[in-house]
């Protein structure tokens, strides 16, 4: 320890007088006496002195703190204690260097600056009152530690102020860094607190706020703080109304009551903008006696979720609506079965209400159904019949179609289509069309049956006929019979296929031999019209393809003979080409092209509509039913192909077909020709007819009379159950419509119950020429079929052929005029080339000249009658030609005699006495045609 002695100021003296001298130096003796004085008086203050550093550097030594004594003046330590240097950790020696400016030279710059407002401070402090400051000092180590000082004023000067300072120093680095640490600390978790996206506030259990997070504390009125706040203050420094206040307050209660979480969620209402809503929880904070702590009150802003729920409440809302509107039932079963959704149809159909439903399983057959389908993933429709609850019944088309939620979730979606009225009409169009079938059916039965008394009475007749005209006469009414029987076959054909019963055949067959053969056997047709027929088939040789060669005929012959009959000069040519050839189909393009009246483009639809005239005119001019073309459509449509037309008016026309066949790999199909049978075959058997129209039944007893067939008449199902009853017969010939029991319910009888005739053949009589008809005979139990008119050598082979009759072939049996074993006239068909060996194109032949001849026949006595000799050269032109196709020569040699006379000099008496040997020649050739195409 030093103190520091206090220096004297030396004043320096001028050169003096004498006299000055003798007072200086008496003034010296003063000084000096004084001196000596002052001497004493120091050395007891140097005693005094040296007893009070003593004291005071005892004191220093006692007193448990780093010391000194600071000279505000000088800025210097005027005394340090040992202390110190411990505190500041330096050995006193090196400490020496640092004296007497000690603390100012360790303090950290930025502490440094802050000492006047310490000084300041300490010069306004009370006498006696120390003031504090914390500072960074540098010890030993060169380290920066943290101190307190605390001074207090030690000595005043004269005029009051602080002279010197009396301070402390405390190391309070440890403290510091502690402090540090639990201010860190609390920074760390209030910064978790305030930034977690929550209102957080925490209660003591008096309900006093112990803290709140920013959020929270963001909300309140003023920035104030809330913290210490009571509740009721905490509520209105956030502004909640008395409702949410009230609320609070009560769940408070209800945690700190319960020990457990309270959870709720309100919605607050902000002025201008939409409520917001939050999610609010009181967490007890429960210590180890089970005493609640304080209560942790937590708040989060859920308006966002709040929003998309509404949102998706909405969305779903208005898919239940839509569902709702839908007026077909509608549900949705989850993987379990369970309705998820439904509408109230749906629960209405099933008498459920929408509660009852929802939630339920479908019934348990439906229900093993339903997940089956749902496993399957694979969606179905079917009909479905329910029971209304006014007990009506109503059928329903449903469809059931799994799919997949977002979730993965499978669901099963159900619609279902209320379709009772759509039956109903359904039903009602189903009974139409069986309506107009069943019309149809009696049509030709009520026409055919007649016409079967007519045709047959006239054959019977012409064989009786003793003058010529009585021959043509009968000749002109089996001309006009066969042209009436020409349009009901076109009317069935056309029901047919609109009632979808077309069968197509499918055989191979050569399509190049069919085009020439259509257009050779109508060649007489253009001829008498004085048009050139011919066909080109362009991609000769073409394939052998399968398919039905006489539907194709059918509608060859349908386009060319439209051809010819709307060209009156010109020609008519038909084409055939290879369009493209497709894996191992063929499509062929046919063309028939006329030089004709023409079609204008806005009728191109609608002739190929049923009973579609181009013009009105039509049918008066050229006749017709305008259902050709249609039965060509659908034919065509039916075999995959497509028919247009491209035409001018006054130019001509062009229809076109395509059709695609595969391609065979066999031969074309030639069916034999049926041989023909010998006459007197039936001779001595007994036949039962059963019939009721008298006059039928006067027709076949006569020709089974003319054949020597014993034969007994039954004339309705009854009695024919009575009759057959009694005796066996060979055969059994049954009408099928007939009063009191019909055909085939006497024919089912008889196959069912025990008579001598449960196995004779029996054969349909019927004017029914439908085919679903015929195949209902032969179900009910008949043998064989023919349908009216009959021709007689149908009905001659049928029971030939149905009685063991026809297994010797012979010649021709060919009634001579008034006998039924008159030679047939020679014909052949070596004409048509290498068609000669296609039977169902030999047939068609037969069954056109069956058709068209006799009429041309009476068409051209018409023209003699009414010296209409133009006429009658184009008919002798086509007849000629058509007689030369199927070689009937004596035919050809009368028509070429009859040629000439017309172009000489045409005298009818001889032309009428021609024809009539030409029309005996074709009724012969007619006659056996219509047996053999009878097989
Ligand atoms: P139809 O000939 O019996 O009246 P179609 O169905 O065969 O019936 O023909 C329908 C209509 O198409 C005919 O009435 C006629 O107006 C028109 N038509 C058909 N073919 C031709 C053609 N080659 N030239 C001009 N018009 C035709």
């Amino acid at each position: 320890m030093e103190i520091n002695p206090t220096t004297e100021a030396k004043e320096l003296r001028p050169r003096a007088t004498r006299a000055e001298n003798r007072a200086l130096r008496g003034r010296v003796a003063q000084l000096e006496a004084r001196l000596r004085e002052e001497g004493s008086l120091r050395g007891e203050l140097r005693e005094q002195l040296a007893q009070r550093q003593t004291f005071i550097s005892q004191l220093a030594k006692a007193v448990p703190a780093a010391l000194y004594i600071y000279s505000l003046a000088t800025k210097t330590e005027v005394f340090l204690n040992d202390r110190l240097y411990q505190v500041l950790q330096y050995p006193s020696d090196e400490i020496g260097q640092l004296k007497p400016c000690l603390l100012e030279a360790l303090m950290h710059p930025y502490d440094k600056r802050r000492l006047p407002m310490h000084h300041e401070k300490l010069r306004n402090a009370p006498a006696g009152s120390p003031v504090q400051m914390e500072l960074r000092l540098r010890v030993q180590n060169g380290q920066w530690k943290w101190f307190r000082v605390q001074d207090t004023v030690f000595t005043r000067d004269a005029h009051g102020s602080p002279e010197q300072l009396l301070g402390t120093i405390q190391d309070i680095n440890d403290e510091k860094d502690f402090t540090e640490k639990l201010i860190g600390q609390k920074e760390f978790y209030e910064n978790i607190l305030n930034n977690i996206p929550a209102r957080i506030s925490v209660f003591d259990v008096e309900q006093t706020c112990l803290f709140v997070n920013q959020r929270e504390a963001a909300r309140a009125a003023e920035s104030q703080s809330i913290v210490g706040d009571s509740y009721a203050a905490y509520c209105q420094a956030l502004q909640w109304d008395e409702a949410t206040a009230t609320r609070h307050q009560q769940q408070f209660r209800q945690a700190l009551a319960t020990r457990q979480e309270v959870t709720w969620e309100e919605a607050q209402a902000t002025a201008n903008h939409a409520p917001t809503h939050s999610l609010r929880k009181f967490y007890p904070v429960v210590n180890e006696r089970e005493q609640v702590t304080y209560l942790i009150g937590y708040g989060v802003d859920i308006t966002q979720r709040k929003q998309i729920e509404q949102q998706l409440a909405d969305q779903q809302e208005f898919v239940r609506q839509v569902i709702e509107a839908n007026p077909n039932p509608i549900c949705v079963q989850d993987e379990a079965g369970h309705f998820i959704l439904a509408n109230d149809a749906y629960a209405e159909l099933h008498h459920l209400t929408m509660a009852e439903l929802l939630g339920r399983k479908a019934p348990a057959i439906s229900l093993e159904h339903d997940l089956a389908l749902l496993d399957s993933g694979a969606s179905i429709s079917f009909e479905v019949q329910h029971s209304r609850r006014d007990g009506q019944e109503a059928w329903y088309h449903t469809t059931k179609k799994p799919f997949t939620r977002p979730d993965g979730t499978r669901c099963l979606l159900t619609i279902a289509a209320d379709i009772t009225d759509l039956n109903r009409a359904r039903v009602a169009a189903e009974d139409s069309v069986r309506a107009k079938e069943i019309f149809l059916a009696n049509m030709s039965h009520e026409i055919r049956t007649p016409m079967n008394g007519i045709v047959g009475l006239s054959r019977l007749m012409k064989k009786q006929a003793t003058t010529p005209e009585q021959g043509e006469y009968l000749d002109l009414i089996l001309s006009n019979a066969e042209s009436l029987l020409v349009v009901i076959n076109d009317i069935l054909d056309f029901a047919k296929i609109e009632s979808g019963k077309v069968e197509l055949e499918t055989i191979p067959f050569d399509v190049a031999a069919i085009v020439h053969g259509t257009t050779k056997s109508l060649a007489f047709l253009a001829e008498a019209k004085g048009l050139l027929l011919q066909a080109e088939v362009h991609d000769d040789p073409l394939p052998i393809v399968e398919g039905d060669p006489v539907r194709l005929n059918q509608v060859l012959v349908n386009l060319i003979n439209n051809a010819i009959k709307f060209t009156s000069a010109g020609e008519v040519t038909v084409t055939v080409d290879v369009s493209h050839h497709e894996a191992d189909l063929v499509h062929l393009q046919f063309c028939v092209e006329d030089t004709g009246i023409g079609i204008s483009a806005d009728k191109f639809d609608r002739v190929f509509k049923s009973f579609g005239q181009a013009n009105s005119s039509t049918s008066r001019l050229y006749g017709g039913t305008g259902l050709g073309l249609a039965i060509c459509k659908n034919l065509i449509e039916l075999q995959g192909g497509r028919i247009w037309l491209d035409s001018l008016p006054g130019q001509g026309s062009r229809f076109y077909f395509n059709l695609p066949f595969p391609v065979s790999t066999q031969a074309p199909l030639v069916r034999e020709a049926p041989l023909p049978l010998a006459a007197g075959l039936l001779q001595g058997l007994r036949v039962l007819l059963v019939e009721d129209n008298p006059v039928n039944t006067f027709l076949a007893r006569a020709l089974l009379q003319s054949w020597e067939v014993e034969a007994d008449v039954a004339s309705d199902g009854e009695q024919a159950l009575a009759i057959a009853d009694a005796s066996p017969y060979d055969l059994i010939l049954m009408d099928i419509q007939m009063p009191r029991m019909n055909g085939l319910e006497a024919t089912e009888q008889l196959r069912r119950l025990p008579n001598p005739n449960q196995q004779t053949p029996i054969i349909a009589l019927t004017a029914n020429a439908m085919k679903s008809d015929l195949d209902s005979y032969t179900q009910a139990g008949f043998t064989d079929c023919l349908v009216k008119p009959y021709h007689e050598n149908s009905l001659y082979l049928t029971i030939a052929r149905n009685t063991g009759r026809d297994v010797v072939p012979a010649p021709l049996p060919m009634p001579e005029p008034g006998s039924p074993t008159q030679s047939v006239p020679s014909y052949g068909f070596e004409g048509l080339g290498r068609l000669a060996h296609d039977a169902s194109f030999v047939r068609k032949m037969q069954q056109l000249f069956v058709d068209t001849v006799p009429r041309q026949l009476v068409q051209l006595r018409e023209a003699v009658l009414l010296h209409d000799w133009p006429a009658a050269t184009l008919l002798v032109h086509a007849l000629k030609s058509t007689y030369g196709n199927l070689q009937i020569d004596e035919a050809q040699r009368y028509m070429k005699k009859f040629e000439e006379i017309l172009k000489k000099n045409p005298e009818a008496a001889m032309l009428l006495n021609l024809l009539r040997t030409i029309s005996r020649v074709t009724t012969q050739i007619t006659d056996v045609f219509n047996i053999q195409l009878c097989y």
